[in-house]
């Protein structure tokens, strides 16, 4: 969550943060602010609540001369969403200006401890206790050493945080330098040519930069224009590990769609064969995941699995929950990442840990795997971001390839988890009892999966018109049994999201066990009626809502079987391999909450109190 940016070099400094901001403001967008340090020492600090492009407006950011700055989209953590609690920060001496990221848990006993001295607050941030506190180390000289006194105070005052951070600091002292540091939430410096970027993420640098470093937890760096210098918190000088940045992966441009999310639902074809591009066997019965860093033999002593994650990507685990446990046999269990970490739960020894996270930074799914690091489990990551911190700090994993996701609410990431979860499901599987031929079909179903994902795409005139139908009822049901029932939770969690309609999803036969007392004629019910063992009993859940007037949306591969009447609205989805079939069936129900949203004239990308990557606790 939020952007920070950051610009040193040659260049009229904000025109490149406002661009930066606006690249990266799916990452928090209740205000936004940029502070500039003149040649002569001058600072020109604006903020305001709102969108980038309301404080855009107005400023003329070509008019400001000045070479370096910082910048900040902001997710309220601390304080109400005002002009006044909008980043930059200053300390009270006017003398430091500070973007941060994450939260200061102890930031009050700071505050208190300031206030004594005599600093003041002009906002109710976190953040502000901080950049004071900075400050405070600077003029009590609590530094040695002239010529690294303001990267000592940063460094000094950090050691006194609880919580974490990815800070930019700069000061008129020192116009020719940012100090940059993280704990918990990415911190990167792109290196342009006579020039320095930093950022929250990649996208930040616009293409300004083609090599990058990705600063770590407990490092800080004074970043200049044409060079950077890195220690830790505990004053260790710390090497630059520069890597380059791949465009390709990092570039979305809305082209003709009107929304990032509606591209992205019909980018799922390709999102897909991206997922598993070289990743079949020659002989076409097995998956090949090299990424796992781990070999067969190892592989072959796990006798139980752990999934963490959040959000939509808790949803993709409960269903590689189910593919894994059919297909390979190994006990799966599922944890929300959040819980993981303090719930502390017993492990069984040959447990692996697999963590999913679209942007390979959400903080609690890290912290769950550094907690799952430190009792000694082997850690493996999905994550879409190529070096995240993440994909960083696990012992292995696998790219999803799905391409830049800035939809906030994510579609073709969750449905590219799931294909790799199908592929280790598969992978395990072949280990163990899952014979050749087996391995084939699925192996087939999973190569159909392209054209069958582009058939279903085609269904999107008819959801768009059954959308308009439904967009003012105030609550949804979605069931669906088995595998489908993750997608009903994430049906329901989608057109929350977007929509802010109440929504619940629930496994189809437990509706009879509450929720059917939801039911009405202003609730209808999304429910998976697919072919396989368990359609009877789904159409018979079917039938109890419509005998009780509520309407019934019914996304069937088998429309040919439902019988007059008994659905409202139906939405035909091609028939499937039961191993694939989820993917099939998560596509209409994102469309669905796409149209609804759109219907009801919402902010699709950039959902009311959301942002795309959590970086906070
Ligand atoms: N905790 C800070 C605030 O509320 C920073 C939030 C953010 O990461 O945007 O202002």
């Amino acid at each position: 969550m939020c952007g920070i940016i950051g610009y040193i070099g040659g260049k009229q400094a904000a025109p490149v943060l406002i661009d930066g901001l606006k690249r990266m403001e799916y990452r928090g967008y209740d205000s936004a602010g940029i502070a500039l340090i003149n040649d002569d020492g001058k600072v020109d600090l604006r903020k305001r609540k709102g969108r980038v492009s309301v404080m855009a407006s107005e400023i003329e950011a070509d008019r400001f001369p000045a070479h370096m700055g910082i910048g900040h989209t902001r997710w309220a953590t601390h304080g109400g969403v005002t002009d006044a609690n909008a980043h930059p920060h200053t300390s009270s001496c006017g003398r430091f200006i500070m973007v941060h990221n994450g939260i200061i848990e102890n930031y009050e006993n700071m505050r208190s401890f300031l206030a004594g001295k005599g600093y003041t607050f002009s906002s109710e941030t976190d953040s502000e206790a901080l950049v004071n506190l900075i400050s405070y180390h600077y003029d009590e000289r609590t530094v040695d050493g002239a010529a690294d006194r303001f990267m000592e105070s940063v460094r000094k005052a950090l050691l006194h945080v609880e919580g974490t951070y990815g800070i930019a600091v700069i000061s008129p002292l020192y116009p020719n330098e940012i100090i940059v540091a993280r704990k918990g939430s990415p911190l990167l410096i792109g290196i342009g040519n006579g020039e320095r970027l930093v950022a929250s993420d990649v996208s930040g640098f616009a293409g300004r930069a083609q090599n990058v470093i990705y600063l770590e937890d407990g490092q800080l760096a004074c970043v200049k224009k044409d060079f950077c210098d890195i220690i830790t918190n505990g004053k260790q000088e710390v090497e630059c590990v520069i890597k380059e940045i791949d465009w390709e992966l990092e570039t979305a441009e809305l082209g003709s769609y009107r929304h990032f999310m509606q591209k992205e639902i019909f980018e799922q074809r390709k999102a897909i064969e991206n997922a598993i591009r070289g990743r079949i066997s020659d002989d076409m019965s097995t998956a090949i995941l090299s990424g796992l860093n781990m070999s067969a033999n190892e592989l072959r002593q796990i006798d139980r699995i752990l999934f963490c994650a959040c959000g939509t990507a808790w949803h993709a685990c409960l269903v590689a929950e189910y593919l894994i446990e059919k297909y390979a046999r190994i006990p799966v269990e599922v944890e929300y990442a959040s819980e993981f970490r303090y719930s502390n739960p017993p492990l069984d020894k040959n447990t692996l840990v697999f963590v999913i996270s679209q942007s390979g930074e959400t903080i609690d799914t890290l912290e769950a795997l550094r907690e799952a690091k430190r009792k000694g489990f082997k850690t493996l990551a999905i994550t879409n971001v190529v070096g995240s911190t993440i994909a960083r700090e696990s012992d292995g994993g696998l790219y999803q390839y799905s391409g830049k996701e800035v939809g906030v609410a994510s579609t073709k990431a969750f449905t590219s988890q799931i294909v790799i979860c199908l592929l280790i499901a598969l992978y395990f599987g072949r280990m163990r009892d899952l014979s050749f031929s087996d391995g084939r079909e699925i192996v087939e179903a999973i190569k159909s999966l392209p054209d069958l994902i582009d058939e279903t795409l085609k269904q999107a005139p008819k959801v768009e018109q059954i959308a308009k139908k439904y967009a003012k009822y105030p609550d949804f049901l979605f069931l669906g049994r088995l595998e489908e029932y993750p997608i009903a939770l994430e049906g329901a969690l989608k057109l929350k999201e977007i929509s802010y309609i109440h929504a619940e999803g629930y496994p189809a036969a437990e509706m009879k066990h509450g929720p059917i007392a939801l039911v009405c004629p202003e609730c209808p019910t999304v429910i998976f009626a697919n072919s396989g063992e368990i359609f009877h009993k789904v159409i018979s859940n079917a039938k109890e809502i419509g005998a009780r007037n509520g309407p019934v949306i019914m996304i069937t591969d088998s429309p040919e079987s439902i019988d007059e009447g008994l659905a409202d609205d139906i939405i035909a989805i091609p028939k499937s391999h039961s191993s694939v079939r989820t993917v099939l069936s998560t596509i209409p129900i994102q469309m669905l909450a796409y149209y609804i949203a759109v219907a009801r004239g919402c902010d699709v990308d950039k959902p009311r109190n959301l942002a795309k990557s959590v970086t906070v606790e």
